[in-house]
């Protein structure tokens, strides 16, 4: 045995006093999560527990390729046994008594050395509509399979939303054949993500596609076989789909005294600690503050999903001691994709509403591009089937970058050499 494997060994625990972290949640981010500890050189013991009974999944695919069933399932290529990671499926768990280091589940008592919390967001419910029959709601491989015999029947569908989901899925009821009406109840779809003047083009996209979207509609109420709007109409709908956002699944964590954010989700630092004492929180349904942006940021997209759990991984195995550094901050620059009316829609970075927007092309044609620029350094990109802006602009917005705004508003420039 060489020096530095018997050094490497004397600074790991004892088998049986290693320390056990539990993650609940099996999305993406609790999935990752215990990926990421083995690929750090975590050799203690790492169970996941979902609530979902399915061995865990992706969700994008369940908008898209699942939905129009080009693909079964989403299913991650992951070997658990393989990676000695335990895997709990089909349990909730109902609560956490931090000071017994303790979770509740109907099972009984699980305990914990460390806790990872990685348990998303939940679709939030249309009033009134909970449990009516033909009301969906689209986020887990159960919603999809529900909805996958909606679009195989044709059914005229209404979507309540123009939000990410509500384009993503109105996109696949087209290609299925479905009549598909739109209803927003702001003036343009995705109000609440991108300013007028970016959305308002987009709107197009649904006309193209055959869909109809009726904005300032706001649904008063759904009757069996329609949909009544609060001006009186009536839309006609043999399945409603309702996509009007989510939030942090917390629910559970009521009374074990970890700090919430008025959103409803973890408020976790720099290193996605929470407030309490070896617990983490990751995904989904944790928020952390970004100096970066000089704000809290709750994202709700798959790269945080993924990015996060490292740096909690990192985190956990540097307090288990031995020569792992801390990890730095995690202060990534947000990014997310969208594929809606045959187009690549990506977002990276962040944009308040003063900062200086900056087109790259005509949103009339099918790619183009906007920055936004503060003081002068980007700090977020629009790319609309121009997948080359969103790469370079990505670099460019984590290096801190101030461009050129004359020549980054020619989209013959590549965003790369606007950097000045
Ligand atoms: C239909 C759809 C399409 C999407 N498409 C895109 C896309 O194109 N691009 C993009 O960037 N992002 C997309 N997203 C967002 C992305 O999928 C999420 O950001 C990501 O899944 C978050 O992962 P997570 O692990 O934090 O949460 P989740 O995926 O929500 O996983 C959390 C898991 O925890 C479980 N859980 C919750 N509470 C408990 C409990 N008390 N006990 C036990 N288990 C519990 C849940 O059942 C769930 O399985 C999409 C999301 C949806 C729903």
């Amino acid at each position: 045995m060489s020096d530095q494997q018997q050094s490497q060994q004397s600074e790991r625990p004892e088998p049986g006093t290693e320390r056990r972290v539990v993650v609940v949640g099996a999305g993406m981010a609790g999935v990752q999560t215990a990926v990421a500890l083995r690929e750090q050189g975590f050799t203690g013991p790492v169970v996941v527990i979902g609530a979902e009974p399915h061995q865990p999944y992706d969700r994008p695919p369940l908008s898209k390729a699942v939905l129009l069933g080009k693909a079964e399932d989403s299913a991650f290529d992951i070997d658990f046994e393989a990676l000695d990671i335990e895997l709990v499926l089909g349990l909730d768990v109902t609560g956490l008594r931090a000071a017994a280091h303790e979770l509740d589940t109907p099972s009984g008592p699980v305990p914990y050395d460390v806790l990872v919390i990685a348990t998303g967001a939940e679709p939030i419910v249309l009033p009134g509509t909970e449990g009516v029959l033909g009301v969906h709601l689209l986020r887990t491989l159960d919603d999809a399979a529900r909805l996958r015999p909606v679009l195989d029947e044709r059914q005229d569908v209404v979507v309540v939303g123009a939000g990410w989901i509500g384009a993503e899925f109105a996109t696949a009821a087209r290609a299925a054949g479905c009549a598909v009406t739109v209803l927003e109840a702001a003036d343009r779809p995705l109000a609440g993500a991108l300013p007028a003047e970016v959305a308002a083009p987009m709107a197009a996209w649904y006309a193209e596609s055959g869909t109809e979207l009726l904005t300032g509609a706001r649904v008063d109420h759904v009757e069996p076989g329609r949909v009544v709007l609060a001006d009186g109409r009536a839309i006609p709908a043999g399945a409603v789909v309702v996509g009007i956002g989510a939030r942090p699944a917390t629910g559970w964590l009521a009374g074990s005294g970890i700090a919430l954010g008025p959103d409803g989700s973890v408020t976790a630092d720099t290193t996605l600690r929470t407030s309490l004492p070896d617990v983490y929180a990751v995904g989904d349904c944790a928020s952390f503050p970004s100096a970066r942006y000089g704000e809290r940021l709750l994202v709700h997209h798959w790269d945080n999903a993924l990015q996060g759990p490292r740096t909690v991984a990192a985190d956990i195995v540097a307090a288990a001691g031995g020569d792992h550094p801390a990890p730095p901050a995690y202060d990534p620059v947000p990014y997310f994709w969208s594929e809606q009316f045959d187009r690549f829609v990506q977002y990276a970075g962040h944009h308040a509403g003063a900062d200086t927007l900056l087109w790259r092309g005509d949103p009339a044609d099918p790619a183009w591009s906007v920055c936004w620029l503060r003081d002068g350094v980007l700090v977020a990109v629009l790319a609309v089937g121009r997948p080359r802006d969103l790469a370079q602009g990505r670099r460019l917005i984590e290096a801190g970058t101030r461009i050129d705004p004359v020549r980054a508003a020619d989209p013959s420039v590549p965003l790369k050499s606007t950097a000045l």
